[in-house]
């Protein structure tokens, strides 16, 4: 018997703190779901790190 149970990559959660984002309060910017503007700059801040990383 096969159950396997699919997730569905809803995002739910802040992608700057894993945070459950709520309706009320959350931050769209570019697709993507975030709290408040720091998460946003929080969570862009840590892509450009990593990227910046793999080029040195
Ligand atoms: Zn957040």
């Amino acid at each position: 018997m096969e159950t396997e149970t699919k997730t569905v990559e809803k995002q739910t959660n802040c992608l700057g703190c894993n945070k459950p984002l709520k309706k009320l309060r959350r931050y769209y910017r570019n697709g993507k779901y975030y709290c408040t503007k720091k998460c946003w700059l929080k969570a862009i801040s840590a892509k450009k790190g990593t990227e910046e990383g793999a080029q040195k």
